[in-house]
């Protein structure tokens, strides 16, 4: 998913929005290094031990420190969620639509504070921290419009004899942890709770460990719009400890993921042991864009461009293979390298820079990585460096936007990075580009630049990815809305069959039953 400017942002003043972000920030600053608990059972649970978060443009600024929920908390967590289930489970439906359509007013309302805290938390720069705010109320009116349209699943079916009435109707599983990644994390956390949360579903929240203080305003708007105690617990701590210790329970009825391939298909290993239950994952991506021959080139740029380093390539969708016409390629990488070498990177809570910091230490050592073998087996045309900044910024996580030329081969061109690092290599027919495109273990979002429908329909026909785009300058491979391009990983890159942002994601957590009444 991805930013995009919402019509309300569109009709809004641009210069009294950066007016409205800038005072807000300032007030979120002076809160810095605050306490801030767990939620478990509507209140406030403090064990004094503390995780820390940091910002990443600068990691001397301590933001807040969360009360960690210790494994051993887990089981009472759960039992906590089970009972309230029980009365969350046989609420009308019309009225958990209200719930969840003023849990959108209140994220609406604090976008601001929200976005602020998003972008010093996770360095994203201020609009898209407010598209990722935005889009979690989107969300949730999206899904719970989905309640709506559907009158709260429950539809009668044919009759086998006039005095027999059946009925089918979905009804929730129970109670389902909800595990989030950082990049989105208004969005995704808020976009996965509900979806649970409308099927009738109590929900326990496990926000990544970088993302604590978005986790913390999100629980607020979920609370102040009428969640009972229980439905909507938050859980602060580390995936490998809390995180593991949450999807080991037995008594668990479900689990919805976005994250990392690996750490999904060890949540999947685990969930299969004991009984059957769902397990929701919406994993990684390593997304292709072909530029055929007869693109618009400069439309081709801009697309690739905006996709491979906006958010700093964190996105699951962001581009990290391109494959051009060997006519244009060295043409298009010159000019990709010249725009890539043109990106403001800096703090990103200022208006001017597009390009943060990656989110923490990992990261960076990971681009070194890629950087020193993009250097040894193929050839760098901009970026390959970490970038020190001055001053306060002088120990930030920030690398240089990177295009890099390599065989289609290389690991660089198959890995998930998730940084703003993108691989070019040409091709010389487009059936040769749809099987490079396709040779890959991830499914989830790819692109074409042509002005010939026949490569587009062949495109669309043959791509084995369930995001597709043909010819798009805001974004080659990314930007999703919910109700507009629903976010289906196909291969390794989901489990769901069926995407977040579309219309079938709500009835994914609830299971069908068929009543029959003489
Ligand atoms: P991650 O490292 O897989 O972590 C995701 C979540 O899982 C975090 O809350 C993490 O907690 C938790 N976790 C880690 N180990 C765990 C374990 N053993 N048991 C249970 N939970 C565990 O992913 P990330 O770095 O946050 O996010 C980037 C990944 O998400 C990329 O692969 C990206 O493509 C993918 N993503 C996919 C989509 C999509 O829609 N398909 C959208 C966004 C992102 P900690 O943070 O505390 O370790």
């Amino acid at each position: 998913m991805t930013f995009r400017i919402t019509y309300s942002m569109l009709d809004a003043d641009l210069s009294a929005l950066h007016a409205q972000f800038d005072q807000t920030l300032s007030s979120v600053r002076a809160r810095l290094g605050a306490e801030y608990p767990s939620w478990i059972a509507g209140t406030a649970y403090r064990s004094g031990d503390l995780l820390e978060s940091r910002n990443p443009a600068n990691p001397h600024e301590l933001l807040g420190r969360f009360h960690r929920t210790p494994a051993s908390e887990v089981d009472r967590v759960v039992r906590v969620a089970r009972e309230a289930q029980r009365a969350w489970g046989a609420t009308p439906w019309g009225e958990r639509v209200r719930i969840l359509r003023r849990a959108a007013t209140l994220i609406t309302e604090r976008r601001m504070e929200l976005a602020a805290r998003m972008t010093l938390e996770v360095g994203k720069n201020r609009l898209e921290s407010l598209g990722d705010v935005e889009e979690a109320a989107d969300l949730l009116r999206y899904y719970a419009g989905q309640l709506e349209e559907a009158q709260g699943f429950v539809k009668p079916m044919a009759r086998l004899s006039p005095n027999e009435d059946t009925r089918n109707v979905l009804r929730p599983y129970g109670v389902f942890a909800v595990i989030a990644p950082f990049n989105f994390p208004v969005a995704l956390a808020a976009g996965m709770s509900a979806g649970a949360l409308l099927g009738g579903n109590a929900v326990i929240l496990k926000p990544s460990e970088e993302t604590p203080w978005c986790a913390e305003g999100l629980y607020h708007a979920f609370a102040d719009a009428g969640l009972p105690p229980g439905v909507f617990q938050v859980v602060h701590g580390e995936g490998e400890s809390l995180g593991a210790a949450l999807v080991r329970h037995p008594a668990l009825d479900g689990v919805t993921f976005t994250g990392s391939k690996a750490v999904g298909m060890s949540i999947h290993q685990q969930l299969s042991t004991g009984r059957a239950r769902p397990c929701l994952l919406e994993l990684g991506g390593k997304n292709p864009a072909i530029i055929c021959r007869d693109a618009d080139l400069e439309m081709a740029v801009e697309g690739c461009y905006r996709s491979a380093f906006g958010l700093s390539g964190q996105k699951c969708s962001a581009l990290s293979r391109i494959y051009v016409h060997e006519s244009l390629q060295q043409e298009f990488i010159t000019r990709l390298a010249e725009k890539a070498r043109g990106v403001t990177v800096g703090d990103p809570s200022l208006a001017s820079v597009y390009m943060g910091p990656v989110i923490n230490k990992a990261s960076v050592q990971r681009f070194e990585r890629a950087a020193a073998a993009a250097r040894s087996d193929g050839t760098v045309h901009a970026g390959g460096e970490r970038l020190r900044l001055e001053g306060a910024l002088a120990e930030g996580y920030f690398v240089a936007p990177t295009v890099v030329e390599l065989a289609h081969g290389h690991r660089l061109m198959r890995e998930e990075l998730f940084l703003p690092f993108v691989g070019v290599t040409g091709f010389d027919t487009l059936e040769e580009a749809l099987v490079l495109a396709n040779d890959g273990e991830y499914g989830l979002t790819a692109g074409i630049f042509s002005r010939k429908p026949s490569d587009v329909e062949a495109f669309m026909d043959r791509v084995e990815a369930g995001v597709l785009y043909a010819n798009r300058r805001t974004g080659a491979t990314t930007g999703a809305w919910p109700g507009v391009q629903s976010f289906c990983g196909w291969k390794s890159s989901g489990s769901t069959g069926k995407g977040g942002c579309g219309p079938y994601y709500v009835a994914q957590f609830m299971r069908e039953q068929s009543q029959t009444r003489m």
